[in-house]
């Protein structure tokens, strides 16, 4: 079993304590991992507040080059990457792959932006100058759906803008963080990065660690609202990316067959364990059939294995707690809906479950009401235009949506009117580094990817001088 370490200060160090992680594909254990303790979280601040001073004056072109550097290591390391994440997140091996070729892609964007200071002002008056400066020490904290593109997300901007920091990974997938700390360790200046592990309990530490400047988090919006309540005490900065309900209209002018693959793939992905999947789809009912008939045709010839086995198109639940949690979903979609395909859990070892298509379902219901985060699908009939624009938004969250429509002007008309962070014509899912995004209402604060993400990571500052 390879060993895993801290990322503490410039060295790899056990763990005060161990945990197991388990390949959700089998419930063996994959490796024991290290459980950092309060004290080695106090020295990985404590690291990262010494190395601050240093890289904060690095310029920011030589800060570049480190993350490019950090790009070169992930990508020659990707098949190693992307089976220790196969074997503890649980997903097919070319979607762990795509996801550290990602991660790669993610460092080598962001990296290239720039944080250009611009003269407001400048007479006979007075000149004035926006510079944008580091924050100090950042802790980024991510969860265990996507574990390295998400750290792709979230490192290269914090470090670029010349934070230093923490990063400290979901409980269930730490492994592939920790290695990828262990192979970009002697790139960078030491303290710079530090990573932690934990069982669920130093997260709320970080959000109240006085020496964290800024949080940048992601996961659910439970908890989300745990990080900005413990971040009030020391006023920290917080970029919440947190849960999501999508709704995905269908007009009544699409080609079913044409638009099918595209939504189960939206809906579906990640065994449905997106923050932007499609969680709640609406379909006009001269269509309503049709498309159901389409996706049950997908879901039916869809492969769900383990994902080291070739062919494989979706893996297990990542976890115990998730699996048991969609669980409860399928039985209400038996109790409130028409399950017309899937709607079991696999009988063998793993957290499998089928994917489920759920049709004559309506909001009242837990599977159309709440974040389902699983392989289960609502299709919910509608008739009027302004019914399912209101039903689409009567939630809390405002993550995504999606409108498919064969005329894109009727669905920009619709796509304007939805309440969501980003609204999607004739797709499901697109996601890029320069392309801003973040979610409204409940589904977070604030944005990451491209200049407006990167602003986050920094304070602004003014500089005022009279002539
Ligand atoms: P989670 O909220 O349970 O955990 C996320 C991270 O927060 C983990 O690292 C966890 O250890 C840590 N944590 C736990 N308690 C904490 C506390 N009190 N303070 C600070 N940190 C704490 O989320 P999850 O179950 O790992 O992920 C699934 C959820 O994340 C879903 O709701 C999904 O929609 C959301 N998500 C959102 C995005 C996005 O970009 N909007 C992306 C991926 C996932």
């Amino acid at each position: 079993m390879t060993s895993y370490n801290l990322l503490i200060d410039g060295k790899m160090v056990p763990g005060a304590m161990q945990m197991p992680v388990l390949n959700p594909a089998t419930e063996d254990v994959v490796a024991q991992c290290p459980r950092a303790s309060k004290e080695q979280l106090d020295a990985a601040v404590a690291a990262a507040k010494a190395a601050y001073p240093a890289w904060a004056a690095t310029p920011l072109g030589e800060r570049r080059k480190y993350i490019v550097q950090m790009a070169d290591v992930i990508e020659a390391n990707a098949s190693e990457l992307a089976h220790i994440l196969t074997s503890e997140q649980g997903k097919p091996l070319t979607d762990a792959t795509a996801e550290v070729m990602g991660m790669g892609g993610f460092f080598r964007y962001l990296a290239s932006l720039d944080l250009p200071m611009k003269v407001i002002e400048d007479s006979g008056d007075r000149r004035v100058e926006a510079h944008r400066r580091p924050l100090g020490v950042v802790g980024c904290i991510i969860p265990w759906n996507y574990p390295l593109l998400i750290l792709g997300f979230k490192l290269p901007p914090a470090l670029l803008a010349g934070n230093t920091l923490v990063v400290k990974p979901a409980p269930t997938t730490p492994l592939a963080t920790l290695r990828f700390a262990e192979l970009v360790q002697g790139v960078l200046p030491k303290g710079v990065l530090n990573v932690i592990t934990d069982a669920n309990d130093l997260g709320d530490v970080m959000t109240r660690h006085p020496d964290i400047r800024k949080i940048s988090f992601t996961g659910s919006t439970a908890t989300g609202q745990k990080v900005m309540t413990s971040a009030a005490a020391t006023l920290k900065r917080i970029t919440l990316e947190l849960g999501g309900n999508d709704a995905s209209i269908v007009l009544d002018d699409v080609d079913p067959k044409k638009v099918a693959p595209g939504i189960f793939e939206g809906a579906f992905q990640n065994s449905g364990q997106v923050c932007l999947a499609i969680k709640r789809l609406y379909v006009h009912e001269s269509v309503y059939d049709e498309i159901c008939q389409e996706l049950v045709a997908i879901a039916n010839n869809t492969v769900v294995d383990d994902g080291t086995k070739q062919g494989t198109k979706l893996g297990p639940l990542q976890n115990k707690m998730q699996y048991e949690k969609v669980k409860g979903f399928l039985d209400d979609a038996r109790k409130n809906g028409n399950v017309i395909a899937g709607g079991n859990a696999m009988d063998r070892p793993g957290y499998f479950i089928q994917p489920t298509i759920v049709r004559d379902i309506a909001e009242g219901t837990k599977l159309v009401d709440e974040e389902q985060f699983g392989p289960v699908l609502p299709v919910i009939k509608y008739s009027d235009h302004d019914d399912v624009i209101r039903r689409a938004n009567a939630t809390t969250y405002g993550l995504g949506a999606s409108v498919w429509s064969s005329d894109t002007e009727r669905a920009h008309k619709v796509a304007s009117q939805i309440e969501a962070g980003t609204v999607w014509i004739n797709k499901h899912l697109d996601m890029a580094p320069h392309i801003p995004f973040g979610g409204a209402k409940q589904s977070g604060i604030g944005t990451e990817f491209a200049e407006e993400g990167l602003a986050e990571f920094t304070q602004l500052q003014i500089i005022n001088a009279a002539r």
